[in-house]
Order: structure tokens, then C-alpha cells, then sequence
């Protein structure tokens, strides 16, 4: 299948040739046809599956067709929203890209920054914006932005706004828009909430489901160190003097130990940049510029980068802390193995993380090597049980998480005991 299969125009298949994209991905090829109909979608797929150009590319066929010959000032037609800044900053990226060669003119807001060249912007006319809820409904209120000619309607990584408690300014929001529109709905993960809240803004929608969140990227290398908590750091400094490891995302369970990490690493002479919800926006943003273009070859982040956020050809993912929800564990691995390029996540697992380690097992059913043989091994050995195994009593022999076929549909794990 071919991009120009799929009845995109001229100026937009140039700039996807530009991006150097030859083929559509699978949610493109599935989600392109319909929304050039005018159906509302209903997107579960998870960031590194090509989403972005699967709603931007229609959005911007229609606006170029629709509003070839429109006078007057330009009026907000498509709005996009987006849980994170910097998920925002990089959707407008997109739009930019592959709307290089029309005549639309695309504006990201978000909070955290001074608002009045978002303000100056905004006073010249856009066609496209794309906003994170709370900045948009300050600017909202203060008049500089209008909702009511709004035509495309896409909300991006839903359940990650519901995670972050963004639910009611997103319905706030949604009563601005007129109700006449084409929307697109996109989550990772389809909790009852955002299963409702899905069903009362979509009209008969289209659904296509790509890699459901549970089913780890298969080209990601997944290996667990036992260690103990105190020993987290040395092993990771030991592990990142590798200089075979060209770039590494830590990711760290809170904006406090974010900056523990980074500390260490500066004294054992390893520099690393921190993201987080307390840094100011300009140094997340300087941080993660400086990670994506190598300048840093170390990012500690909380998971505020985990969701949404590309980082090409990162090679390495190392969990310094398990999540609590094992979500997002597939999220934070999914920065690394994009657009099908292999990646190597590493996780660290203390023993008060047994049972999220347990947790993660169970909703990737992926094989992770245990590896024991590193200089801050426990002194006491990992133990994985399954309820099944536990109930039973039994461990069984192995050293490594793997799924045999016969239990592949139970998702049944073999405990392990070396
Ligand atoms: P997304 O899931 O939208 O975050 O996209 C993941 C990555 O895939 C981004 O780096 C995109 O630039 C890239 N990408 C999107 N569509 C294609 C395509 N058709 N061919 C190759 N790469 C793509």
C-alpha cells in the first residue's frame, strides 16, 4: 500500500515524501479512508504507531479543500488536545510537517510559559490549534480564543487527561465546540470512564484498534535486574558507563528521585538532564531538545515523558523505579522501539516491587530475562509467582519469564526461583 492509494493530495503526499515516509502504518492505512468521509473515529492505539499523521493528514486535506477560497481573517477550524506540553509542541510539529507545502497556519498553547506570543499568534488568525486543556480555557476566558467554527475535533491520549484529572476541563471545552463536527478519538487504554465519555461525544463512530497497550512492542529487548533499592543507583551508573549505550531515558517514579538520579550520575562524572513537572516549562523543554538531538545522552524523567513523547532511535529505556499501574510500563518502554526499530528496556526491580513486576508480567505476557549476574545482586533471590502458582504452592525452575505455548491464552507465568 502506498500513500498515494489512499487519494491524498499532491502538497501532502510532497511533504510526506519530505519526512522521507513511503508507506502508510497499519492505523494510517485503516483510519485515513473513513475520516476522509467525514466519520467520527474512535482510535485504541498506543504513540509510535503513526497516529499523529493518521488524524493530521485528513485534517489538513479537508481544511485545504474546504477553505481553499476562504476570505476574511482565519478562524480556529481544527482543534487538537493533547495531556502534555510537550506532546502538544510536538502534534504541531507534525501538523507543520506535513502541511509544509498549504496554506493553513497551525499554533500550539499550553501553560507554564508567558502567554502573550501565544496571544500575538492568535490575534493573526490560525486554521489549527492545538492546545493542553487548562491554557486553552485561560485564553479561552479571556476572550483571545473563539470555539464556535471549530469543524475537526481530536482528542489525543484521552486516558492520560483522565489520569492527570483533566476530565472536566475537557468537557468544559467540549460544550465550546459547536456540536456539528467530525471527531477523533484516540486512547492508549479504554477504562469506563472514557469509554462514556467516548459515547457521548462520537457519532457512530469508526473503531480501529492497532497493538492494544497490554502487548509490549515485540522488537523491545525486556530484561529485569534484581537489585536492592539502595543498590539501584550503583547499578545504574555501572550500566550507563557502557558507552555501547547511545541514549538512555530513566525513568523514575517521582520529580524528587528524578533529581536524586541525576545528581549521582553527575558525581560518578555520567551528565544527565532531568524532566519533570517542576522544572519550569524552558527547561523541559531545553532538556528534552538536548536529549533528542544527542547533545545529553542521559534524560531522568517522571512519566510525564512517558506518553506520547518520539524520540528517534532511542536506544534505551531503563525503569529505575517500577510503576505502580503496569500500564505504564508499556508506555514508558514505548518511547524506545519506534516505527519498528529494535530498543532495549531495562527494569530494576527491589524487592517491595516484586508484585508490580508481577503486575507488568501479567498484562504483557512477554518473556523478561532476569538477569542475576550483575555486581549489586540481591541477597535474596527474586521470586515471581503467578495466583495460579501460588495457590498451588508450586515454584517451578527457570531463568527467565518466558510464556510456554501451552499457557500462552491463560497468560499463566512460571514462577521463578534460582
Ligand atoms: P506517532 O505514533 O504519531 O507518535 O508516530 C511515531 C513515529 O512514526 C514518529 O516518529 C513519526 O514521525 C513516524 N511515522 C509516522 N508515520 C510514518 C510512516 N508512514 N512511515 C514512517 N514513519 C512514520
Amino acid at each position: 500500500m502506498l500513500f498515494r492509494e489512499l487519494n491524498i493530495i499532491e502538497p501532502i503526499l510532497e511533504a510526506l515524501k519530505t519526512e522521507g515516509y513511503t508507506e502508510p502504518t497499519p492505523i494510517q492505512t485503516k483510519a485515513i479512508p473513513p475520516l476522509f468521509e467525514g466519520r467520527d473515529l474512535l482510535g485504541c492505539a498506543q504513540t509510535g504507531t503513526g497516529k499523529t499523521a493518521a488524524f493530521a493528514i485528513p485534517i489538513l486535506q479537508g481544511l485545504a479543500q474546504e477553505y481553499r477560497n476562504a476570505k476574511g481573517k482565519r478562524q480556529i477550524k481544527a482543534l487538537i488536545l493533547a495531556p502534555t506540553r510537550e506532546l502538544a509542541i510536538q502534534i504541531e510539529d507534525s501538523f507543520k510537517a506535513y502541511g509544509k507545502y498549504l496554506n493553513l497556519k497551525t499554533l500550539v498553547v499550553y501553560g507554564g510559559v508567558s502567554q502573550h506570543p501565544q496571544t500575538r499568534s492568535l490575534s493573526s488568525g490560525i486554521d489549527i490549534l492545538v492546545a493542553t486543556p487548562g491554557r486553552l480555557l485561560d485564553l479561552v476566558n479571556q476572550k483571545y480564543i473563539r470555539l464556535n467554527q471549530v469543524k475537526y475535533f481530536v482528542l489525543d491520549e484521552a486516558d492520560m487527561m483522565l489520569d492527570m484529572g483533566m476530565l472536566p476541563d475537557v468537557k468544559r471545552i467540549i460544550k465550546l465546540i459547536p456540536e456539528i463536527r467530525q471527531t477523533l478519538f484516540f486512547s492508549a487504554t479504554m477504562p469506563d470512564e472514557i469509554v462514556k465519555l467516548s459515547g457521548s461525544i462520537l457519532n457512530r463512530p469508526v473503531t480501529v484498534s492497532i497493538t492494544p497497550v497490554s502487548s509490549t512492542v515485540d522488537v523491545i529487548e525486556q530484561s529485569v535486574y534484581q537489585v536492592d533499592k539502595v543498590n539501584k543507583i550503583n547499578l545504574l551508573v555501572h550500566l550507563l558507563k557502557n558507552k555501547s549505550i547511545v541514549s538512555a531515558l530513566v525513568f523514575s517514579r517521582t520529580k524528587h528521585g528524578a533529581d536524586k538520579i541525576v545528581k549521582a550520575l553527575d558525581r560518578a562524572g555520567l551528565q544527565a538532564q532531568a524532566i519533570h513537572g517542576n522544572k519550569s516549562q524552558n527547561a523541559r523543554q531545553l532538556a528534552l531538545k538536548n536529549f533528542k538531538e544527542r547533545k545529553t545522552r542521559i534524560l531522568v524523567a517522571t512519566d510525564i515523558a512517558a506518553r506520547g513523547i518520539d524520540i528517534e532511535e532511542l536506544s534505551h529505556v531503563f525503569n529505575f523505579d517500577l510503576p505502580e499501574v503496569p500500564e505504564t510500563y508499556v508506555h514508558r518502554i514505548g518511547r524506545t522501539g519506534r516505527a519498528g526499530l529494535g530498543g532495549i528496556a531495562i527494569a530494576f526491580c527491589d524487592q517491595e516491587e516484586k508484585l508490580l513486576l508481577q503486575d507488568i508480567q501479567k498484562l504483557t505476557s512477554k518473556a523478561i530475562t532476569v538477569v542475576g549476574d550483575h555486581p549489586f545482586p540481591w541477597n535474596e533471590k527474586l521470586q515471581l509467582t503467578t495466583s495460579k502458582s501460588v495457590a498451588a504452592g508450586g515454584r517451578n525452575k527457570k531463568t527467565s519469564y518466558t510464556k510456554s505455548s501451552s499457557t500462552k491464552k491463560k497468560n499463566v507465568f512460571k514462577s521463578y526461583v534460582k
